[in-house]
């Protein structure tokens, strides 16, 4: 990521075409700000990145968590606000009206039903708890098959990006 370096992407709901979420992005030494919407609300949040050295020399580039701190290579989107993967398990919302937000409710609803840290609660049959553990990880997968294509569509159209691993690759 160079300082200065700026920009936005646009994605859009596959089935309706419908332009569902826009991102604009600019970089300054040692921080990315980033204004994008959800549901039509402009939301602005300022991102700290880091930087290491790389074995093969060159320096990698990290986003700081901006809940816990860590650095992390993905943020993801979630609740309306970007955070590591870790973090946005913990951050709730479940508002959203979109297919995503549905997957969120779904789990949320089991996840009502399970302890701390999805542990199985006492009296639960396994079978049930498998069952629940199943769904939840259904709702994750279908957002991680959202957010993949959602990124790959970004990187297509801008291929800098993939030269970028900071930003949108998996680690
Ligand atoms: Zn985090």
């Amino acid at each position: 990521m160079q300082a200065g370096r700026s920009g936005s992407w646009h994605w859009t709901n596959q089935t309706t075409g419908k332009e569902t979420g826009s991102i604009g992005y600019s970089v300054r030494p040692g921080c990315m700000t980033l204004n994008y919407s959800i549901d039509d609300q402009p939301r602005t949040q300022t991102i700290s990145v880091s930087e290491t050295g790389c074995n093969f020399g060159g320096t990698r580039q990290w986003f700081i968590c901006p809940i816990r701190f860590e650095r992390v290579a993905v943020l993801y989107l979630r609740a309306g606000r970007f955070a590591c993967r870790h973090c946005q398990r913990l951050v709730y919302a479940s508002q959203s009206s979109d297919a995503l937000g549905r997957t969120w409710r779904r789990q949320h609803k089991v996840e009502k039903k399970l302890g701390e840290d999805w542990h199985r609660p006492k009296g639960m049959h396994q079978t049930t708890y498998d069952r629940l553990l199943s769904t939840i990880w259904d709702c994750e997968e279908k957002r991680d098959a959202a957010l993949c294509s959602f990124l790959a569509g970004m990187m297509d159209r801008h291929p800098s990006l993939r030269a970028d691993p900071m930003l949108w690759g998996r680690p």
